[in-house]
């Protein structure tokens, strides 16, 4: 059998590792990207001889996939942050994140007091059904908003949240951003309770919260597919998918001079536009559910700046009501200390917001000088001139799940049942978080193996998929 894992992030390299484990050394997996490395929005890099995620920067470890995997990989122990505060900038000054919420949503308004970002406004009292109907979806502004008040909202919950989606409150769906409140919110009547129950029904953190394999988030990316013994296809674009009789044929490669893979099975592990575009050719409805989400795109600035100049804290969140482009500041080397440097001080600042790109239109330099003007302000410190810059810009980087995102998904994964052969795999499905985003590679790869040959059975035996050996062709 040979499957094609098309996209070699997080997703789809978890898929071939995955691959391998169910299926053994008689399984063949070609993993193919458009790009020239391994790992898609994992990426550690270096700035003026000091190391630097320019990506993902941690994994919650709610889920232990990736400290096991780190642990099977022999990438040993995870490094975890520094317990230092991080803050919220709210009225021109930095204020510290409230403890104990929801993503910013507290069980009990009255903890929001003038020494935080925002004060909440008192829940109206419950009416007599459930704040959500059964499997109703909203966004979290919406279930928030006229219950807290809009301080909560735009000052608490949407940096919070824009922290990891670069989205906002208002329109990012709460099934998918908050699933434990979702659930709360189909039983409770009232925000405080629903807010208290999911509290209650999430596991209480026994270790730190996040980390990072020491090597840096890349090692992850190439430890697996060395571990899958997968053939790596770098800039490799495949622009197109076809079911065959015995399979699958993908067109890999320029227009002018294609080349061509056959494959018994399919992994698709990319982005949800370049996925409704290979599908649309033989499974349309599927393509347009998929097709319809959309991304923000963000550029990273990292700044290295000489001598001890960041205050001691992990860094701050910025919501879009103060005006300023900088949405997040990590002052890396003291929220990690295995990344600190003598010497210097390294800033990774975060711009760009969903649907306000007008920023990222700025180059390089002029954005690097931004980031650091509104670094000074927020601070409301002079900065010294970094001895090291770098910009890393992703555009359409993170997706912006609307309500009823799960649904759509579910319903292009329905519309793809007549294809057994062929699994949707990635943040463009099933979340953004990188455990989510592997935990999406296995399942891809179970619902792959579960209709691979038996090889116990005696060739030639019909299954699904095809006997047909892999074949790799250019120019045909
Ligand atoms: C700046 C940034 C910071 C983040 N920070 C965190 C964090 O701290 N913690 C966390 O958990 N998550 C974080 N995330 C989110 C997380 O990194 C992503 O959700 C996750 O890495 C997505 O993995 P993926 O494999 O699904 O997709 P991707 O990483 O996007 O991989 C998809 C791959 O498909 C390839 N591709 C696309 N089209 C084609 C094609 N036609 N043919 C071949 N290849 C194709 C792309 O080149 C890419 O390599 C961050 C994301 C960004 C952008």
């Amino acid at each position: 059998m040979h499957v094609a894992v098309v996209g070699a992030g997080i997703s789809g390299l978890s898929a071939a590792w995955r691959l391998r484990r169910r299926l053994g050394p008689g399984v063949d997996i070609t993993v193919l990207d458009q790009s020239g490395r391994l790992g898609g929005k994992l990426a550690t890099g270096e700035v003026a001889g000091v190391r630097v995620e320019q990506g993902a920067e941690s994994v919650l470890l709610r889920d232990p996939v990736v400290a096991e995997l780190a642990a099977e990989l022999g990438l040993g122990a995870l490094a975890h942050p520094a317990p230092l505060p991080a803050g919220i900038v709210a009225a021109g000054a930095t204020r510290p994140v409230p403890r104990g919420t929801l993503l910013g949503i507290p069980a009990d308004p009255s903890i929001l007091d003038s020494s935080g970002p925002a004060r909440a406004t008192p829940e109206p009292p419950g009416g007599p059904d459930p704040l959500l109907a059964p499997g109703a979806d909203v966004s979290v502004g919406a279930l928030v908003r006229p219950r807290y008040g809009d301080e909560v909202v735009d000052r608490l919950v949407d940096p919070l949240l824009g922290g990891v989606y670069a989205g906002r409150a208002d329109d990012l769906s709460l099934a998918v951003t908050v699933p434990a409140l979702h659930a709360a919110a189909q039983r409770e009547t009232t925000l405080s309770a629903a807010v208290r129950a999911a509290q209650a029904a999430t596991p209480k953190a026994t270790g730190p919260m996040f980390g990072v394999p020491a090597a840096g988030m890349s090692a992850l990316a190439t430890a697996l597919a060395a571990a899958s013994g997968a053939t790596t296809r770098l800039d490799a674009p495949v622009r197109e998918l076809a079911p065959t009789p015995a399979g699958w044929r993908l067109t890999i490669g320029s227009t002018r001079d294609p080349g061509y893979l056959t494959a018994d099975a399919v992994v698709l592990a990319v982005p949800a536009r370049p996925a409704a575009r290979l599908l649309t050719g033989f499974a349309p409805a599927a393509a347009a559910e998929v097709g319809v989400l959309d991304y923000a795109s963000i550029a990273l600035v990292t700044l290295v700046l000489p001598g001890d100049v960041l205050p001691a804290s992990s860094g701050f969140l910025v919501p879009a009501t103060e005006g300023y482009a900088v949405k997040a500041a990590t002052f890396v080397g003291h929220k990690w200390p295995h990344l600190a440097a003598p010497g210097v001080s390294l800033a990774r600042l975060s711009l760009g917001r969903y649907r306000e790109t007008r920023v990222l239109q700025r180059d390089d330099a002029d954005l690097a000088e931004l980031a650091r003007a509104d670094l000074a302000a927020i601070l409301g410190t002079r900065l010294p001139d970094p001895v090291g810059v770098r910009v890393q810009r992703w555009g359409g980087a993170l997706p912006q799940y609307g309500p009823g995102h799960v649904d759509r998904i579910a319903r292009a994964r329905a519309g793809l049942a007549g294809y057994p052969t062929l699994a949707l795999a990635g943040a463009g499905y099933d979340g953004v978080g990188i455990p989510v985003c592997i935990r999406s590679g296995f399942a891809a790869a179970d619902r792959l193996a579960a209709v691979a040959p038996d090889p116990a059975a005696p060739a030639g035996v019909a299954h699904a998929g095809t006997a047909e050996p892999a074949e790799i062709s250019t120019g045909e």
